[in-house]
């Protein structure tokens, strides 16, 4: 069989003269490489697994730049996920599968690639991985884990005081990882804007020179740490509106506002015209859970309120997004102790 990814020893020349969508000049193919450093266990980098999400183009080459003058630290290994996709500004292809869901045992191509990679890191013995993507809808900059032990907690924590807990897909990068050693998804605000990817950078600068993960004491106090519980959705109308009622489901204008913010209990989520339910929370299983988080009422059409306090996070206005995967998600403060 082909070869689906290429290995380099090093980065291409001069990736700040590449604009995103010209990113196949450098990686034709999806691309792992591996750059030496002092401490040999590598940190893990994988970027540009959604095609449309530019942060890891950009800090790539924030590193090439940093790299003309400094030293590695620590081995550094990047992968360089979904080119085809990149240059065509597509979180994927029609005929691709999601690059961020192939890591666990799928037998695509694009699977067994991402098997392949898994195998390679763990052979080198990773010292810890990090994922990077961008989101819609005004977020602010939080990490991902699927773990809550504390060098998970801890490497999240160097990247914002947000951090998400979900244990679901096991299919992601991430999750992958999780077996291996301490795994983080960084979630950089939206694609194209300039603080993610500097944040980002400075983060793995900052990870390749830690000798481990072990925290202090006082590093993981303070930390705001999620759980999502449900994913919203509006299905069965293609009809949305924000704040203006010309939809069949209208929703607040502020809404992306809401995001990691303590929504009090009987805020109005949504409101439409008609009795048919066209708002869901769905569980990782698809399974409706409406009736756990939201009251339904149906007076002149139909409201959903908030049933408690809670977070929502990647609540957006972007209809396409909204269409083609959700709304955004519920989620609930954890405590640790
Ligand atoms: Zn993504």
């Amino acid at each position: 069989m082909k070869k689906e990814f290429d290995i380099l020893h090093q980065l291409p020349k001069n990736l700040n003269l590449l604009s995103y969508n010209e990113i196949q000049k450098a990686f034709p193919k999806p691309t792992l490489i591996h750059l030496e450093g002092k401490r040999k266990e590598p940190l893990f980098v994988s970027t540009c697994l959604h095609g449309n999400e530019d942060v890891g183009f950009e800090t790539l080459k924030k590193l090439q730049i940093y790299l003309k003058s400094h030293l590695l630290p620590r081995s550094l290994s990047l992968f360089i996920g979904n080119v085809e996709a990149a240059s065509l500004g597509l979180r994927r292809k029609d005929q691709q599968k999601d690059y961020n869901r192939i890591w666990c045992n799928d037998p695509s191509p694009e699977g067994l690639m991402a098997t392949e990679i898994t195998e390679i890191m763990k052979n080198k013995n990773v010292f810890a991985s990090i994922d990077l993507h961008n989101n819609t809808g005004k977020n602010p900059l939080y990490a991902c884990i699927n773990k809550l032990d504390r060098p998970f907690l801890h490497l999240a924590s160097l990247f914002s005081n947000n951090i998400v807990f979900f244990d679901n897909p096991n299919t992601c990068q991430s999750m992958a990882f999780a077996s291996l050693c301490p795994s983080v998804t960084l979630e950089c605000g939206q694609t194209g804007n300039a603080y993610g990817p500097e944040k980002a950078f400075e983060f793995i600068v900052d990870v390749l020179h830690l000798e481990n993960l072990e925290p202090s004491e006082k590093s993981i106090h303070d930390l705001n740490i999620f759980q999502t519980l449900g994913r919203i959705s509006v299905e069965g109308t293609q009809s949305i509106s924000f704040g203006d009622n010309l939809g069949e489901i209208d929703f607040p204008h502020e809404l992306e506002l809401w995001n990691f913010k303590h929504v009090k209990a009987n805020t109005l989520l949504a409101k439409t015209k008609s009795d048919k339910d066209l708002l869901f929370v769905r569980d990782e299983c698809h399974i409706d859970i409406t009736s756990k988080y939201l009251r339904v009422e149906k007076r002149d059409g139909t409201q959903y309120f908030f049933l408690f306090f809670c977070v929502p996070a990647m609540l957006t206005s972007n209809l396409d997004i909204i269409h083609k995967d959700c709304l955004g998600y519920i989620m609930k403060t954890l405590s640790l102790n």
